[in-house]
């Protein structure tokens, strides 16, 4: 009885407007509550509610927000038959649930802001573990009006189109190297950017697509609007020709970051970021790419290899938080390449000449010395900032750190009901596939009945960088500094790749690390590995680190011949013992 008297109230309400959400709010309070006077109804709610609390926390929605269609645009909310959520509604109804919340009952168990990588698995593992979620996504355009759809950075503009650019530039080197090996290859081949772009954007388009219509199957509501917080349990959210306004039990802000832009003259006039790259509309040409972190120094990389002249401005130091001898190393593998690196010096500013060119002028940090070149771009590639602004977190009462979201180890802010997950987070690795994990043990803690929190240490990753880098585990100078330096004993090798013999491909830079305890079962603290697919390398490794790995493990574990990992199996020289680390030969 209730749940369809509840329905005809809701078809009723279906403008989208606040005094509509409230309307419902106030009418599930005061009415549906006294519904459930009938004792044995009572029992039999009661003993589904609790043979469902171990897999599931209550949560407060009631039957209104099953059929109360609110408006705005996205798929409509799944409607009571569609909604596994709706089997257990006698649970949700009962007013010892309800009671649970102080402020009544909501448009949803669930508002995640964010349809990025931490967002669209929180919101997903949600809604299976039995919650009604609303995804909220929405991105605003670069300065030079460069925008995507949903699935955050790293679908529209940062891991996948990175990636399949570093392929296309590995392809082209392959070609290259192809002809040694006996290939009738004609050597002017050259790539095609606009070709290449049209691909690289088919594929991210296909993955948006592909996005939705998995939320739509999972029952996600997709809002394609910007959220901004009313008060800790009400967002508004700005979509493309009103607003809309939403409840929630708990939030989880999920909304990533953007490129930083330096305060120069000309920098957000005439400079591009990476958001702007992968979908740019004409050749990049020679580009100034200012900073070295892995974004910069990934870029300037695929643009050496696709033809381009790309030049890295440094300001202090290379690829910053990663070890230092092997980010020294990176750096010289692009040098041999022909990818200068501008050290300690920092732009001016950017202006545009006549003939479309960027003149930018520069300052050597140490020297005071200034310069300039001219460009055809200038990439900047300075860091990312966490999208705090228009959240308007004060309204909830979350504080921020610099424009970060400090959060405990699960994942809640200052404020009980709202969370945070991904790159918005204070402190912590900004990857994918952290993301993706703590997203999505968040949901599983919070409607799941798990309390497996997110770790992490230990979170292996990848510089695509020409001859890539990769990492598990602590650098050498964290290491020192953990456990003091006579605690700490380093094996490291260079190596020769056999597939780099023929080509004659320059080996110089193939090189790699074991960083370990000096004493007892040398537990192994950290592994480093410059050379081809690191990535593919390194991923086995970090379950291996993550399971507790020795040096006696690792020299004990037989390798697999011929290929680049099995050097890990190898490693028996010491930092230490001062010998020569070249390789004598390839298989003894
Ligand atoms: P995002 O994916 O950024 O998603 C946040 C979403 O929220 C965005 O769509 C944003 O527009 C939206 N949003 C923001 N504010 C609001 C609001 N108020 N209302 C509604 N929506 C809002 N990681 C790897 O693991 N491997 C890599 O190789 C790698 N390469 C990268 C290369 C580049 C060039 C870049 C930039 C990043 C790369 N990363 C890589 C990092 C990775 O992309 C991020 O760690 C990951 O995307 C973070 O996911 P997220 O869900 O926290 O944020």
């Amino acid at each position: 009885f209730s749940v369809t008297f509840v329905r005809q109230y809701a078809t009723i309400f279906t403008s989208g407007s606040v005094a509509t959400s409230s309307l419902q709010n106030k009418f599930t309070n005061s009415s549906i509550l006294s519904f459930h006077n009938n004792d044995k109804q009572r029992q039999r709610t009661l003993f589904t509610m609790q043979n469902n609390r171990q897999s599931k926390a209550p949560t407060t929605s009631g039957a209104t927000t099953d059929t109360a269609n609110i408006g705005g645009i996205g798929a409509a909310p799944p409607s009571a038959s569609q909604h596994s959520y709706c089997n257990k509604q006698t649970l949700y109804d009962h007013p010892q649930v309800r009671q649970q919340s102080s402020t009544g009952s909501y448009d949803y168990d669930l508002v995640v802001i964010g349809g990025g990588s931490a967002g669209l698995a929180c919101a997903k593992e949600a809604v299976q573990n039995g919650a009604r979620v609303a995804c909220l996504d929405y991105v605003k355009p670069t300065p030079i009006g460069t925008k995507w759809g949903i699935g955050g950075t790293c679908v529209n503009v940062g891991c996948i189109p990175k990636k399949l650019m570093h392929q296309a530039s590995l392809l082209g080197e392959a070609v290259h190297e192809a002809a040694a090996y006996g290939w009738n290859v004609d050597d002017k081949i050259k790539p095609d950017w606009s070709k290449l772009v049209t691909s690289v954007q088919n594929h991210i388009k296909s993955v948006n697509w592909v996005t939705r219509v998995d939320l739509r199957d999972k029952k996600v509501e997709y809002i394609n609007g910007l959220g901004s917080f009313v008060d800790p349990h009400t967002m508004v959210a700005k979509l493309k020709t009103n607003e809309r306004t939403i409840t929630a039990e708990n939030f989880v802000i999920a909304v990533g970051g953007r490129p930083r832009y330096p305060d120069i003259p000309g920098a957000v006039e005439y400079g591009i970021t990476s958001d702007d790259l992968f979908s740019l509309d004409h050749e990049p040409g020679k580009t100034l790419v200012v900073g070295a972190g892995y974004i910069g120094l990934e870029c300037a990389g695929f643009l050496k290899g696709l033809g381009y002249e790309p030049t890295v401005m440094v300001r202090s130091i290379v690829l910053r938080g990663f070890d230092q001898q092997m980010a020294e190393l990176v750096a010289s593998s692009m040098d041999e390449r022909g990818i200068p690196f501008l050290r300690k010096t920092v732009p001016l500013s950017v202006e545009k000449k006549d003939d479309g060119k960027l003149l930018v002028k520069y300052k050597n940090t140490e020297t005071g010395e200034e310069g300039e070149d001219t460009y055809d771009t200038v990439l900047w590639a300075v860091g990312r900032k966490g999208l705090v602004e228009d959240l308007n977190l004060s309204n909830a009462g979350v504080n921020t750190v610099k424009d970060k979201i400090q959060v405990d180890t699960k994942e809640t802010t200052n404020v009980p009901n709202i969370y945070a997950v991904g790159d918005i987070i204070y402190g912590k690795p900004e990857l994918t596939p952290v993301a993706v994990l703590a997203g999505r043990l968040l949901a599983r803690r919070l409607y799941g009945g798990s309390n497996q929190r997110m770790d992490y240490s230990d979170v292996a990753t990848t510089v695509f960088t020409p001859l890539e880098y990769a990492c598990v585990g602590l650098s050498e100078e964290d290491a020192v500094k953990q456990y003091g330096a006579d605690n700490v004993e380093v094996f490291h090798g260079y190596y020769k790749p056999t597939e780099f013999f023929i080509p004659q491909k320059s080996v110089r830079y193939c090189y790699l690390k074991a960083v370990a305890e000096r004493s007892g079962d040398q537990r192994v603290y950290g592994l480093h590995y410059l050379g081809p697919v690191a990535g593919e390398v390194i991923q086995g490794f970090a379950a291996a680190l993550k399971s507790g790995l020795t040096i006696n493990t690792l020299i004990n574990t037989v390798g697999i011949h011929p290929t680049t990992a099995e050097e890990f199996t190898r490693l028996s020289i010491t930092k230490r013992s001062g010998l020569d680390p070249t390789p004598a030969s390839c298989c003894s």
